[in-house]
């Protein structure tokens, strides 16, 4: 195996037998370790998969996996346990120096075997556990009867739902740390992504990442490429301060790559990690709070994103003025045993604008929506001296928010923004999907308008922005409100200004790889 801090494991699925010599090379260029997903293969290429592994083992040093997943463990073909052991049995005769890894089941039955005189290597063996609906309540004694059997490593996945369920894997591999086992422990699904970039410096044997985008062999799995690259998981260690964003969903936000890139040019040893959290309660207690938290992990500081942003407030030691006024958090910094709470919504919104137009002192200014983005927007525009209109789907239903801004509410159908100087999409209408070909203004509402500013950040290009272009309208999008927010958060997390041109870069870079994937 190649000698990098993080060993990552490129699983390899193809169907046909002879298109294996290829993918495992493409696979190795990208990993230390490969795993050949053999269930992966058609029935009738079992056979023939075995004589060209038999050639490849013989020339080939490369470290390998072989695995042959059953149905109920995420597996593709065979689920028949006599049919598995006796493809077993034939495969373990040609591999000079491959692991294998095998279910519980089959390695107590080898192990039972193994009494009455069948040999196996065990120093080869992975004896692994899977669940892809929840994290069992009895992860340790599955762990147990596993460590009890001959099988060199353990590896343990689970499907996490939320955040807090990390916490049961985190402790999985401190207990293999302390009992000297080599162990892999990974949560799967969106919300165990904490587990991918953090395993392998907290002790596992490996982790998994895939060989590109659309070849992922579990939920949740990243390719090698972001978890080398944009989490630079071979120099984590127990001093990397970790930060990441909190809210649900994470999956498709920009803040990871824009602050990975930013700690990685200000040579910062930090990493920044998404966190899907249903409780967030739960989270900043066992989690996050210093004096309270169950994990003895590095946590720095959190951006807060959709739907806690109100929710975390009351959990916090301290917060700002601004986020006070504003009723929403946006960012926690983790210092000496506190948490304290910060608005960075506010300035990341007005950053681009004063860019753009400089004072904005007697500017009017349309802001659609009611919701928290509308309320930062408003409350900054305020601050510098604007005039502040809502327009909303439902008068009646703001008043709160337009009461807390002090400011007056019209109805969004028909409105005419002639006159206006800014006009804000505050709302989802326009984001990727559903949404995508909707807006709330068109060309002829936009007609004397001087800016359109969409905080919509997914897709680049909205609908509002096209229609304010053609209208003659000066654009901002919502990337730039995001790369102003997460330039005061950066500052805020480490006292330093970061490189905002390597942000946006990073951002850009992957917004428009979204941009491709969604097609
Ligand atoms: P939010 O609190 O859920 O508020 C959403 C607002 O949009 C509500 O007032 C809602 O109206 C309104 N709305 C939703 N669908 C609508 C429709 N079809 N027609 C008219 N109004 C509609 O969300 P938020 O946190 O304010 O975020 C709003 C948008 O801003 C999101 O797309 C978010 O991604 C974006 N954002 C961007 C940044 C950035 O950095 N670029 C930062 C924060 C937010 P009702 O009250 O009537 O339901």
């Amino acid at each position: 195996m190649k000698n990098s801090p993080a060993r990552i494991c490129v699983p390899v699925c193809v169907e046909r037998a002879s298109e294996l010599p290829d993918a495992i090379t493409r696979a190795a260029a990208k990993a230390e370790v490969v795993e050949l997903r053999l269930d992966y293969l058609a029935k009738d290429q079992r056979g023939p998969a075995l004589s060209i592994l038999r050639a490849w083992f013989s020339s080939s040093d490369q470290a390998v996996i072989l695995t042959l997943r059953p149905a109920e463990q995420g597996g593709q073909t065979i689920s028949d346990e006599e049919a598995r052991r006796r493809f077993w049995i034939s495969l373990m005769d040609l591999s000079g120096h491959a692991l294998f890894d095998l279910e519980l089941d089959l390695v107590l039955r080898f192990a039972a075997e193994a009494e009455h005189g069948s040999s196996i290597d065990w120093g080869r063996v992975i004896c692994s556990h899977h669940d892809f609906h929840s994290v069992p309540s009895d992860l340790d004694d599955i762990y147990q009867r596993m460590a009890a059997t001959p099988a060199r490593i353990l590896k343990i996945a689970v499907a996490a739902n939320d955040a807090i369920e990390c916490l049961p894997v985190f402790r999985l591999l401190e207990r293999a740390q302390r009992e000297s086992r080599e162990m892999i422990a990974i949560a799967m699904g969106q919300a165990g992504i904490m587990t991918r970039v953090l395993a392998p410096s907290r002790g596992a044997f490996m982790t998994y990442g895939s060989l590109d985008d659309i070849n992922a062999t579990a939920p949740g799995q990243l390719t090698a490429k972001v978890l080398r690259e944009a989490f630079r998981i071979d120099s984590l260690n127990h001093e990397t301060e970790i930060f990441g964003l909190t809210g649900n969903p994470v999956g498709h936000s920009l803040s990871p790559p824009i602050h990975n890139a930013g700690f990685a040019a200000a040579g910062v040893n930090a990493v920044y990690i998404p966190f899907e959290v249903l409780e967030v309660d739960q989270f900043l207690g066992r989690m996050a709070c210093p004096r309270t938290r169950e994990l003895d992990w590095n946590l720095c500081g959190l951006s807060v994103t959709a739907p806690h942003k109100a929710a975390v407030i009351k959990s916090l030691d301290w917060i700002s003025e601004t986020a006070q006024a504003v009723g929403a958090v946006n960012t926690i910094v983790i210092r000496e045993n506190e948490m304290h709470g910060y608005n960075t919504d506010v300035s990341g919104f007005l950053w681009p604008l004063k860019q753009k137009l400089g004072s904005l002192r007697g500017a009017r200014c349309a802001i659609i929506g009611a919701g928290g983005a509308a309320r930062a927007a408003g409350w900054a525009l305020r601050e510098e001296g604007a005039e502040v209109a809502l327009f909303v789907r439902d008068v009646g239903r703001t008043s709160n928010a337009s009461a807390g801004l002090t400011v007056k509410s019209f109805s969004i159908s028909a409105a005419s923004f002639a006159g206006f100087d800014v006009v804000v999409n505050a709302t989802p209408v326009g984001t990727r999907g559903a949404l995508e070909d909707q807006t709330l203004a068109n060309i002829d509402q936009f007609r004397g308008v001087r800016l359109a500013y969409d905080l919509v950040y997914n897709p680049l290009e909205t609908r509002f922005l096209r229609e304010a272009r053609v209208a003659g309208c000066e654009t901002l999008g919502g990337i730039e409100m995001l790369l102003g927010q997460a330039v005061e958060q950066f500052k805020l997390w480490t006292g330093k200004d970061p490189d905002v041109r390597v942000m946006r870069r990073a951002a850009l870079q992957s917004a428009i790889a979204a941009d491709e994937l969604s097609g």
